[in-house]
This record gives structure tokens, sequence and C-alpha cells, in this order.
């Protein structure tokens, strides 16, 4: 892509974002942090034919679920989002959708009250997003932070994501319910506040699958957690073990005082979305996560998730 292409290009970008793009044309963004809080950064990249293959998304969606996973990690951080960057490695076959990638990310950023601050153009056989995000938070929400005694919580219901993929490799054509899950998954950033406001101990996304990430939480904490099977959340038509096996949810898990399990209705009602209890904390004891009341039972320890 020469120099007039790709200004060209961020002119298409610009004019599509609109007032979402904020202070763009110095050569590097100015972001204001609030006095008492800290930085909180994470950058996410989006690979054709890794994280996804043509005709299975939009551009418009392929642009905003890029955006929507790299929110994802300011919301299991409860970080205020201050400012995204948007690098694009993009084919000329792709040039055409540009307006499209853009309306995608904007539409997420935008949702999430997140400036778009700058960004990048080249040109690439294979089509890349990778977004920063940058945010801030006084008392950020470490994966660090659970607790013996505390329950475990689950935002929304899994396993829509997983189900999609699955339907998509097999050259099926997902429910439309979980395609939904799959291709316009929303970062829960305003419910990550809202839970860390009132006492969360600790939080990550769900990106591997939530006995995969439950494990993460439960290594960082020195701690392990029991899950409730009968208790998950699940969408229709998905099976237990293909709930707690889907990746890329973008839901919250949650370590909290058994406190919060009061607060779940006003939850629901605040945000349109479950909180369901569905584990408890203990110290740790072998293995990082068991879950009960499966088939066979999953006992999920350190050793098999080592390579994460
Ligand atoms: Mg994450």
């Amino acid at each position: 892509m020469g120099s007039g292409a790709e200004f060209d290009a961020i002119r298409r970008l610009l004019a599509t974002w609109g007032a979402a793009a904020v202070g763009i044309g110095d050569d590097a963004a100015i972001v204001d942090i609030p006095a008492g809080e800290r930085l909180v950064v994470s950058t996410d990249a989006t690979v054709e034919n890794v994280h996804f293959r043509r005709g299975w998304l939009t551009a418009e969606e392929i642009g905003a679920r890029a955006a929507a996973a790299a929110l994802s990690d300011l919301a299991a951080m409860a970080a205020t989002p201050r400012g995204l960057l948007v690098a694009l490695g993009l084919p000329e076959e792709w040039l055409g959708q540009l307006d499209d990638f853009a309306r995608g990310v904007g539409a997420v950023a935008v949702a999430a009250a997140c400036p778009i601050i700058g960004g990048n153009i080249s040109a690439s056989r294979e089509l890349t997003l990778t977004l920063t995000v940058l945010g801030s938070a006084a008392h950020p929400l470490r994966r660090a932070g659970a607790q013996p005694g505390d329950i475990i919580f689950v935002t929304g219901r899994l396993g829509g994501a997983g189900a999609a993929v699955k339907a998509l490799y097999d050259g099926r054509a997902p429910d439309p319910a979980h395609r939904v899950r799959f291709a316009s998954p929303m970062p829960r950033i305003r419910e990550a506040l809202w839970l860390a406001a009132r006492g969360a101990h600790a939080a990550i996304d769900v990106s591997d699958g939530l006995l995969a990430d439950a494990a993460h939480l439960a290594r960082a904490s020195g701690v392990s957690i029991a899950l409730d099977a009968t208790a998950l959340p699940r969408v229709g038509g998905v099976s237990v073990d293909e709930a707690a096996a889907s990746g890329e949810e973008y839901e919250l898990i949650i370590a909290a005082p058994r406190e919060m399990a009061s607060l779940a209705d006003e939850f629901s009602r605040t945000f349109d979305l479950e909180l369901t209890a569905i584990g408890t904390v203990a110290a740790a004891s072998g293995e990082a996560v068991t879950m009960a009341g499966m088939r066979g039972d999953a006992h999920v320890g350190h050793d098999h998730l080592a390579s994460h």
C-alpha cells in the first residue's frame, strides 16, 4: 500500500468513526488519567485463518468482534476505557470493506464509551487487526484475589460461541442464537465496574473457556475452585460440557464474598444479563478446578493446563 492509498484509507476510517475518534492528528495520542488511578493496558490480535475464516463473519462483525475481545480485557480488570488504537494489516481484496470494519470497531467503541485515539494501516497478505486498549482504575481487579469462602459467579449464558464455531467448522449454518454470541460479543465493562464497586475480589474474562479460565484464576489466587455443573447458565441446545469448554465468550468469571449473591437480581435488572453463582472457593488442595455433577465428573488440575 503506497502512502497515497494509506492516507486515503485513514481518511475513510476517520470519516466512518466521526466523533468516536478523538485527538487524532498529532504524532502520538495524549490520554488523561484521573489522579489516583493506574493505567491498565492490553493488546489483542485477530488474524484471518487463525481466529476466523473468510465467510464466517461479515467485515463489520470482524471489526466489532476484535474491539469486543480487546475491551473485554479491560472489563476483566474493572478498568474504565480511556482509549483504543487500531492497527490494520489489510490485503488488497479487503480494501473495499474498510468502511464496514470501521463501522464494527466504532459501534463497539461507542457502546463501551471508549474513544478511538490512533492506529496504523499497512498492506498485508492476510487480514490482521491488532487492537490496543488503554484504561484506568484506582483499584484494578486482578486474577489473584479470590479467597477461601468466596463464591464464583459468571455473567450471561455460556456455550453459544463454541456451538457456533463448531457448526461453522462442520460446514453447517449455526443456530442464530449461537451465532450472535460468536459474531457480536459485548465487553462487560459496566458490569465489571458495578461488581468491583460492590466488593468483587477477583475477575477474569472467558476467552479460553470457563474451565480453563477458572483454572487461571484459581492458580493466580493460590486457591481451588469447585464448580457445580448443574448451575452453569447455558444457551439453549448446548450441553454442560460444551458450555464449560466454550471459548471467546467474553463473559466474566468473578470471585466475590457470599453477600454478592443477594445482589444478583439487582445486577440482572440493571444490565438485562444474568449473574449466576456457579461454584465456591476453598484453600488450594491438589486441583485448581473441579466440576461435579457432570457425567463422569471433569477434573481440571494444574498439570493439564500447564500449557496455558
Ligand atoms: Mg482475558
